[in-house]
């Protein structure tokens, strides 16, 4: 019997997960690790954090499932996109700290390459929208600002990677050097329509091309693990996380779709071998697959929920985030209330950096259980509007949304998800799809499982079904849409 462990090495903490070949979890272990804010705006992570934490979760995730590296038939490792790190070839010791997607050291740049006229160049070879979340000007501002770097970078003894090529290259002793494709699409620098890192973008952002990483279908036998507790055991699949998860819920064909809600929203459709190129301010980027990759359409949400940890933390009207649920179903509407919770803006498809978090339609009868009700809503309305540019960008109707992610947990706001979008919303038994996502591209590309095994794993736990009337809806939905133009007053 053999297993595949799961890296998943998040923004806040490192999982290690054991599946067996059913796509069940054996055994879990996670370490938080340290966030470094040097200033308002600016986030990093350390790299010997990382390493260390990812090291010691495998390591214990193997002794409390009482296995050893020779029980598993490979790893998969699955990351935080975007985050950047750049090291000296040599010794492997980061020339700085990782910066991380959500940081924003380098906006007023991005701003300038707007104001200049590069969207459009960016947009149609990378699918994205020049902003300081990609890793292109994270590099840039590491060799502009790191003494030296630039110099050493030019004489070819730096390397660049997403985590999980710094992990890869780290858990190799140094001997692989690479990435997959849906790690690479984040990156800025990468043309998704020719596969390959694009010579123009290099020279505009600066970055000599002997620091890229290769890149890999995201299954693929990548190298052997040279030490530690996995001595011995191949690395077989690399995914970013939200292409994982996509992966993780089964989404192998075109028009397949779903959702996780963590902190912020993910939405992502498989468009299978055509790229689709939005009108509606969503991303268009790679998806994992096994050989080619596939084409994704990607929309975000920055405050999903996130909105729930506010109702703890900042308002302190409910103490736990399960207990939003309770508090919500205590009243049997909103009352009329609507919370946008726009705290640092709007993602797709507003893209509105100025908007603020608003509370409309307060009245004398409003309680705190009509404010709770209506940030779970708010999260429900977020993600409608994303189905909606969607759709229109695809020019399908959704029939089944599968999600995933901590809120996803929240039976009221998967009733009120299906209630808005008029269709249904189906939660899978293993709600951990990004470490099964990983743990899939492993399995497959070590022949430990093919994709019709994978297809029969999923299994899914509860089905929400609309229950809401078609006129109720849409005058919901109109309350939503004016409450938004309201935060977007200026
Ligand atoms: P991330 O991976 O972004 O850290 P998770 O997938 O772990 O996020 O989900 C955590 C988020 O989900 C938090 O913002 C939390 O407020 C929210 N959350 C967790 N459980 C619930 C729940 N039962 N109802 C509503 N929100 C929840």
């Amino acid at each position: 019997m053999k297993f595949i462990l799961a890296i998943d090495q998040g923004t806040t903490s490192t999982r290690a997960i054991i599946f067996d070949g059913e796509g069940r979890i054996i055994s879990k272990a996670q370490r938080e690790f340290r966030q470094i804010y040097p200033f308002p705006g600016w986030v990093e992570h350390s790299p010997h954090d990382i390493l260390s934490g990812s090291l010691s979760a495998a390591a214990e995730v193997l002794k409390r499932a009482d296995l050893s590296a020779a029980d598993i038939a490979a790893v998969g490792i699955t990351n935080q996109r975007e985050t950047t790190i750049v090291w000296n070839r040599r010794t492997g010791e980061p020339v700085y700290n990782a910066i991380v997607w959500q940081c924003r050291r380098t906006a007023d740049f991005c701003k300038k390459l707007v104001s200049d006229g590069f969207s459009e160049r960016i947009y149609n070879k990378t699918g994205l929208v020049p902003d300081a979340y990609f890793s292109a000007t994270k590099i840039k501002w590491i060799l502009d600002n790191v003494s030296g770097a630039r110099e050493r970078a030019e004489r070819g003894e730096l390397c660049f990677g997403t985590v999980d090529t710094y992990l890869l290259w780290q858990l190799t002793g140094g001997k692989v050097f690479a990435t997959d494709y849906t790690n690479a699409s984040r990156t800025m620098l990468f043309n998704i329509h020719t596969l390959k890192w694009d010579e123009e973008l290099l020279r505009l952002f600066d970055v000599p091309q002997s620091m890229l990483p290769e890149v890999m279908p995201s299954a693929h036998e990548f190298g052997i693990i040279a030490d530690g507790a996995l001595k011995g055991v191949p690395v077989c699949g690399v995914a970013g996380d939200q292409q994982a998860a996509l992966f993780g819920q089964a989404c192998f064909a075109a028009g397949d779709i779903k959702n996780t809600y963590g902190t912020g929203c993910f939405l992502l459709m498989n468009t299978g071998d055509k790229p689709v190129k939005s009108q509606n301010g969503l991303v268009t980027t790679l998806g994992a697959a096994v050989g080619k990759p596939c084409y994704v359409l990607e929309g975000s949400v920055f405050v999903g929920g996130a909105v729930v940890q506010w109702l703890r933390d900042g308002l302190r009207i409910i103490r736990t985030a399960s207990a939003s649920e309770r508090a919500a179903k205590r009243v049997p509407s909103s009352g009329g209330v609507y919370l946008v919770p726009a705290f640092t803006g709007l993602g797709a498809p507003y893209w509105d950096a100025e908007a603020r978090g608003t509370l409309t339609g307060v009245t004398r009868g409003t309680n705190r259980y009509h404010i709770v009700r209506a940030a779970l809503e708010s999260i429900a309305y977020q993600v409608s509007d994303l189905v909606t540019a969607m759709e229109k960008d695809a020019g399908i109707k959704i029939s089944a949304l599968a999600v995933d992610g901590g809120a996803s947990a929240n039976n009221f706001l998967m009733q009120f998800q299906s209630d808005i979008l008029n269709c249904a919303v189906m939660r899978p038994k293993v709600v951990e799809t990004t470490a099964l996502g990983a743990a899939y591209l492993a399995g497959i590309a070590c022949g430990f499982l093919g994709e019709e095994q994978i297809r029969k794993n999923r299994a899914v736990q509860r089905v929400f079904r609309p229950q809401s009337s078609e006129s109720l809806r849409l005058e919901l939905l109109e309350g939503w849409h004016s409450a938004v133009a309201k935060a977007r007053l200026k």
